[in-house]
């Protein structure tokens, strides 16, 4: 819709075509429904939020940035709002706003649209695109234009029209795909009875880390969520991104769509060896802003206040209700142990327990449902600046069908509406030099 409407207002015969019956059916679902649209953060460490892609993106950032998109939107009269972390929304909390936005727009420059058109093929003439073959309704329809942008997302929440098929054009025209991954999303942890007794305990100011092999891969600090298979919010989504993205064929790149097709799936068992070496382990720090001597002298204070309670009654003051058995069976204390019988030794594995909770990731809770994909169609055969394939004359890709993605914070929408900005600003160009 970015690209559509900067290639209208530049004069363009364009149409878009999307296999759905509304534009923008992702979008309208972003944020829980309120669209974190961007990052207000200082556009030089914007990239530092960019998992892959923050190279290539740098050339669309610069043209376009977090805060250009934030003037655009705003001169376009949609009032935003900076929340906690610098995560930009629509004022009016409305994730639809943004969406009919573009829409109104696209009216406005009477940009015809085909709606139900699934694209199923490109026509490619000598090396050059000359359309699209797909069909509505089960009848064939050739679409011929001598640009394509190819913007059809990545290959989860398959629901709303991203399934993937893109892909398929993509490899058609020569390009490379490397393995689609589920990214941003809840994990399952072995350590299911755990955390379903806490499911729905929200931790804020929470330290996360995963280690891979005793080695720290990943920290983050902020909100989780129990949830009744494992964890999600915020701080594991940007985890998950790492750690799905150890699983055994997240490197394999594709030519063709038939042995890629499988992995679209995004069925369980692809991740079920994930960590079955046991080789990942989540800890979670309870009380960040304690260290160990601190902590033990709190817990002192504690249980020196409840020293006539069984130890599974005396952490309140310290912990979420929901918390305290499952600290206390880390630390291998009997839940019935009088406090006044409590050693040092026992202490200090309390403590411990607090310091460094342990849980097990196993793979995504569903894998259907992460927030983007990572993986998607190689950088390097993507023109940086233009978003022109180097495979295909006239082909031009942009959005979550890259192999770009970010962290959890309005990174992802950012890198859609820069690239298809410039995307459509260079298809633009390359029709004005012709004419
Ligand atoms: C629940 C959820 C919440 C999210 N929240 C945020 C957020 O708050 N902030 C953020 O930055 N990011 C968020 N994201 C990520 C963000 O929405 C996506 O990265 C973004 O929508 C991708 O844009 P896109 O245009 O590349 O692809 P999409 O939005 O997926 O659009 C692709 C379009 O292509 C069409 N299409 C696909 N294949 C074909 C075909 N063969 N023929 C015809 N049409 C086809 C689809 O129907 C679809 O309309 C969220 C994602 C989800 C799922």
């Amino acid at each position: 819709m970015m690209a559509a409407v900067v290639m209208a207002e530049q004069g363009l015969d364009i149409i878009i075509a999307d296999k759905n019956q509304i534009l923008g059916r992702k979008l309208r679902i972003t944020g829980k429904g309120r669209c974190n649209i961007t990052n207000d953060c200082d556009p030089s460490e914007f990239t530092n939020k960019i998992v892959s892609g923050n190279k290539f993106l740098l050339s669309s950032f610069k043209k376009f940035s977090n805060r250009d998109l934030i003037d655009y939107l705003n001169s376009a009269g949609l009032e935003t709002v900076t929340e906690r972390g610098g995560r930009v929304f629509p004022s009016s909390s409305r994730a639809y706003d943004v969406a009919e936005l573009f829409v109104r727009r696209l009216k406005e420059l009477k940009v015809p649209v085909l709606f139900g058109y699934t694209a199923d093929k490109l026509i490619i003439d000598d090396g050059a695109v000359r359309g699209v073959d797909g069909f509505v309704s089960g009848k064939k329809h050739m679409l011929y234009s001598d640009r394509v942008l190819l913007a059809s997302g990545g290959a989860t929440y398959k629901g709303t029209g991203s399934d993937g098929s893109g892909y398929k054009l993509a490899i058609q025209a020569g390009h490379s795909v490397k393995a689609p991954l589920p990214s941003l999303i809840a994990l399952k942890c072995l350590e299911k009875a755990d955390c379903a007794s806490m499911q729905g305990l929200t931790l804020k100011n929470t330290a996360i880390r995963l280690y891979e092999a005793n080695k720290a891969v990943f920290e983050d600090f902020g909100e989780l969520m129990f949830t009744d298979a494992g964890i999600t919010g915020p701080t594991v989504l940007s985890l998950s991104r790492f750690y799905i993205s150890k699983a055994s064929f997240a490197d394999k790149v594709f030519n063709d769509f038939d042995s890629l097709r499988p992995f679209l799936r995004f069925d369980q068992s692809l991740y079920s060896t994930l960590n079955s070496d046991g080789r990942f382990r989540i800890e979670l720090d309870l009380k960040p802003a304690l260290d160990v001597n601190e902590l033990d002298k709190r817990l002192c204070g504690d249980l020196g206040k409840y020293s006539a309670k069984l130890i599974k009654n005396a952490l309140n003051d310290l912990l979420p209700s929901a918390m305290i058995v499952p600290v206390i069976n880390r630390s291998g204390i009997d839940l019935y142990k009088h406090v006044s019988d409590i050693s040092k030794e026992e202490r200090m594995r309390l403590v411990n327990a607090i310091k460094h909770f342990v849980l097990t990731p196993l793979g995504p809770d569903d894998p259907d449902h992460g927030i983007v994909t990572q993986g998607g169609v190689m950088l390097n055969e993507i023109d940086p600046s233009t978003l022109a394939s180097k495979k295909c004359k006239g082909l031009y890709l942009a959005g979550e069908i890259i192999d770009a993605d970010g962290l959890t914070g309005g990174y992802n929408l950012t890198v859609v509406f820069s690239t298809g900005r410039a995307a459509g600003n260079a298809i633009s160009a390359s029709i004005a030099e012709i004419s």
